[in-house]
């Protein structure tokens, strides 16, 4: 059996091992665009590596209905015994899973020693850019030849977040030839804009309790650390804050309300700064913030009382006016929809045809859920062409 994987990202690695594993007579190639094999990985949770979510929820994704059916077939236990038999240590921070390394560089060329190991073939760099469904099998078009023909086809392109480390859409537009719906493609987790006027406090983070709203109705709420922007606001609260609000078409005047100090009732606060005012009154702001915030505030408030302070300080309040771009994500939301595949992410309407990862219009929150994702769509993948292929499923 010939198998051709689209993708030497973590979901067309991660296939490439799973199918080498279960069918060790299978010829697998993987094609890359790129020079570097697995280039966004290196990048991925600050080069740490956020590889699983120990606690995987069907709520953390933008299309739950179809998540909970996955994650009862690989529920988060299983994902991390599947990483666990593969030799990959691992190590915990509550609910963030990590290699025991805590390197996304010695994760990466772990991953590709294994699968070189077990017989993968890697290609790169070739850009693929359509493909043709023969009665012979699936035939591959880079920029000047085709490769094939294939049994099977695993399409494991990524979706159109962070361009430079490889997914840039390229094989969107064969997909679409081929009649595949895609559902328009958007930058998730990735910054905000705001109409506010931020710039001063660029660079100045805060833990925050942060809280969406679009037309008065509460969207979302995220605890975390906020980073100012020149004219936005960044950090994974925002991340999952900007997920759950694109998530919803026709996003209508969102605005942010942004708490700087969650664990302080208001009341707390003022008796806080009085404190310090009493011991220090030329400088009494710097007990509770950062230079950036007393800057802005001794500017914009000069002659405002604790109490207005404090009030202001746990309502600030942000009108969002967009999202940042697709250099700036970690996710797309939008891919291929979902409806077109089955629960094992075959094609209804060709055979052998599958798709892995972000291509599809599946996209997680911050904290490990979108690599969790890329190894559940392989796992559902390898299960269908192990039965196919006449095992009997054993999925690790
Ligand atoms: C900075 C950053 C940090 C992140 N951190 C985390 C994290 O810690 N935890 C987490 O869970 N998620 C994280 N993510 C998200 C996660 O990395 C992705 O969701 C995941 O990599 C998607 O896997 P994939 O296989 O679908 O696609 P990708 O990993 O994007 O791989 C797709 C591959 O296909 C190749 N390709 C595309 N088109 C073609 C073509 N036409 N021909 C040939 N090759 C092609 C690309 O070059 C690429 O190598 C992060 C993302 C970014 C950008």
């Amino acid at each position: 059996m010939k198998i051709a994987i689209l993708g030497a990202g973590a979901s067309g690695l991660y296939s490439a091992i799973l199918i080498k594993r279960s069918l060790p007579k299978a010829e697998v190639t993987v094609y890359e665009k790129e020079n570097k094999l697995g280039k966004k990985l290196y990048a991925t949770g600050n080069g740490h590596c956020n590889v699983l979510n120990s606690s995987l929820s069907a709520s953390d994704y933008n299309d739950p209905a179809f998540m909970a059916k996955a994650i009862r077939a690989y529920p988060a236990s299983t994902l991390m015994d599947t990483l666990r038999s593969w030799g990959v240590a691992l190590k915990e921070d509550e609910e963030l899973v990590y290699p025991l390394s805590y390197s996304a560089e010695s994760y990466v060329h772990y991953l590709l020693t294994y699968a070189e190991s077990l017989g993968v073939r890697f290609v790169s760099p070739i850009k693929i850019t359509d493909y043709q469904h023969t009665q012979e099998g699936y035939f591959l078009w880079g920029e000047q030849d085709k490769v094939g023909p294939f049994d099977v086809f695993i399409v494991a392109c990524g979706g159109k977040s962070a361009p430079r480390l490889g997914s840039d859409g390229s094989f969107v537009p064969a997909l679409e030839k081929h009649g595949y719906h895609i559902v328009s493609f958007q930058p998730g987790l990735t910054p905000l804009k705001l109409k506010e006027d931020v710039h001063l406090l660029v660079g100045a983070r805060h833990h925050a309790l942060v809280k969406a709203y679009r037309e008065s109705k509460l969207i979302h709420q995220e605890e975390g650390e906020v980073l100012y922007k020149k004219d936005g606001i960044s950090g994974i609260a925002i991340f999952n804050i900007e997920s759950a609000l694109y998530n919803v078409p026709h996003v209508v005047s969102p605005y942010l309300e942004v708490d700087l100090f969650p664990e302080y009732a208001e009341e707390m606060l003022i008796k806080q700064l009085e404190a310090a005012k009493t011991k220090n009154p030329s400088c009494y702001l710097s007990s509770l913030l950062s230079e950036p915030f007393v800057h802005v505030l001794e500017r914009n408030m000069p002659k405002a009382n604790s109490q207005e302070i404090a009030h202001h300080l746990k309502h600030l309040v942000y009108h969002v006016t967009g999202t940042y771009g697709f250099e700036d994500s970690q996710v797309s939301l939008g891919g291929v929809a979902v409806e077109v595949v089955t629960d094992h992410l075959e094609s209804r309407h060709e055979k052998g045809l599958y798709f892995t990862g972000e291509i599809l219009n599946i996209a997680g929150f911050c904290g490990g859920f979108n690599l969790s994702w890329a190894l559940l769509s392989a796992l559902l993948v390898n299960e269908n062409l192990m039965t196919d292929f006449g095992r009997k499923a054993k999925f690790i």
